[in-house]
C-alpha cells in the first residue's frame, strides 16, 4: 500500500476552487451542483449569488403551482 495519510485520497479527484482557491476532493464538496468548480457550497453561493440547488428547488415549487390540479 502507498502513503495514504492525507486525508485527500487521490490526486486524480483535486480541484482547485474557482473563487477561494482552495484546493480540494470534489467529492468531499458539501455543492451538489457545482462540486467540481467550488470547494463548497458558501464559495458556490458567494460567487453566484445563489445556489444551483436553491434555484432548482424554487423552479420545482413554481412547476408545481403551475401545474393545474384538475382531472
Ligand atoms: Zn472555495
Amino acid at each position: 500500500m502507498a502513503m495514504n495519510i492525507s486525508p485527500i485520497s487521490d490526486p486524480a479527484n483535486i480541484k482547485t476552487c474557482q473563487r477561494c482557491g482552495l484546493r480540494y476532493d470534489w467529492r468531499r464538496s458539501p455543492s451538489n451542483s457545482l462540486k467540481m468548480t467550488y470547494c463548497g457550497s458558501l464559495c458556490e453561493q458567494a460567487d453566484l449569488g445563489f445556489t444551483i440547488e436553491a434555484l432548482l428547488r424554487v423552479e420545482r415549487a413554481e412547476t408545481e403551482i403551475l401545474l393545474p390540479a384538475a382531472a
